[in-house]
């Protein structure tokens, strides 16, 4: 079925958390879009179960769920922490990995716990973005950023596990960058430009 024409350049960002809703506004600033979040919607699409293994599935999932749900093309990405001294963990469960109601603060300090005396502090952060038309068309972007658990947080911008990620060959962590600086390098930015690029190209 064709979209509404005023649907065709209406996406959702399908996420509820406000990080990744700003990070996608600001990655895809400037096309001729409009980017609207679950909760501009009535009613608020639910959001979808992610319990998959893998990103790639948990992102396809998500935007599928989102897009059926609101009938609007949709992107969403599942991304996480993989740190190897842990065996990649929190990996895929990086939202839960330290309880469901930690806040970023606790998870931090609980991850630089786990990490005390590590020698080995190497991690990167993955992304899986997904385009999903309403239709259950799914089109996936990937992008990483490899780096190392900093001894201590550091910065104020980002959220999540920004300032205890500190960037390989750079020495900051991800927390220290203002925005335009961390899409240059980070894990989102690097599937966001895919996607941004596609998103111009058109249909
Ligand atoms: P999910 O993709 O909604 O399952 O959540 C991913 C989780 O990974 C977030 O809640 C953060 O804890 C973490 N995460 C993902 N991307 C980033 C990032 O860019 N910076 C910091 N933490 C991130």
């Amino acid at each position: 079925m064709r979209s509404e024409p005023k649907d065709r350049h209406r996406f959702l960002i399908g996420s509820t958390n406000p990080g990744k809703i700003r990070e996608y506004r600001e990655i895809l600033g400037g096309l001729d879009l409009e980017l609207v979040a679950p909760t501009d919607l009535n009613p608020v699409p639910p959001e979808p179960d992610e319990d998959a293994l893998t990103f790639a599935e948990n992102a396809s999932t998500k935007a599928r769920g989102y897009a059926a749900a609101s009938r609007l093309q949709t992107i969403a990405d599942d991304s996480g922490l993989e740190v190897y001294a842990l065996r990649g963990a929190p990996g895929v469960r990086s939202r839960r990995f330290f309880g469901d109601d930690a806040s970023a603060e606790e998870r931090n300090a609980k991850l630089l716990a786990l990490l005390d005396g590590a020698m080995d502090r190497s991690a990167r952060f993955v992304c899986v973005t997904a385009l999903a038309s309403p239709n259950g068309h799914v089109e996936l972007f990937e992008g990483e950023v490899h780096g190392e658990i900093a001894e201590s947080p550091r910065g104020e911008a980002g959220f999540g596990y920004d300032p205890v990620f500190v960037i390989a060959g750079d020495g900051r962590t991800m927390a220290e960058l203002p925005s335009g600086e961390k899409h240059r390098v980070s894990h989102r930015g690097r599937a966001g430009a895919k996607l941004r690029a596609r998103l111009a190209a058109g249909a």
